[in-house]
């Protein structure tokens, strides 16, 4: 009997859950917190450029060899290595992953 009635909450907070999941259109109040906690995920992916202020890119250094990096376009071009890092909505993706060497960047529509 104990196992069943475990079961049923179980259940019954699974069910709570799913009513708070709701649809994302939902905008009656109850689902600011979600809303501002930022967890939703974008539909398409961040496009690249957008402004970068200039004291960011004062520190920004490529995480591999430690060199400065120039704005060149969309991207943040090591000094040393011309590893391009991609800008996406104004964020400089500073991962040596994501990097593109400079014949991948200028491939890359604009
Ligand atoms: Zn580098």
């Amino acid at each position: 009997m104990k196992r069943l009635l475990l079961l049923f909450v179980a259940a019954g907070g699974a069910a709570v859950w799913w009513r708070r999941r709701g649809p994302s259109s939902q905008t009656d109040g109850s689902m600011d917190a979600f809303g501002a906690s930022g967890v939703t995920l974008p539909d398409a992916p961040p496009k690249l450029g957008g402004e970068v202020a200039q004291e960011l890119l004062d520190i920004l250094a490529c995480p591999d060899d430690k060199e400065p990096v120039k704005r060149e376009g969309n991207y943040l071009v090591c000094a040393r290595c011309h590893r391009h890092y991609p800008i996406r909505d104004g964020i400089p993706v500073m991962l040596i992953d994501e990097a593109l060497t400079a014949e991948q960047a200028a491939a890359q529509p604009a």
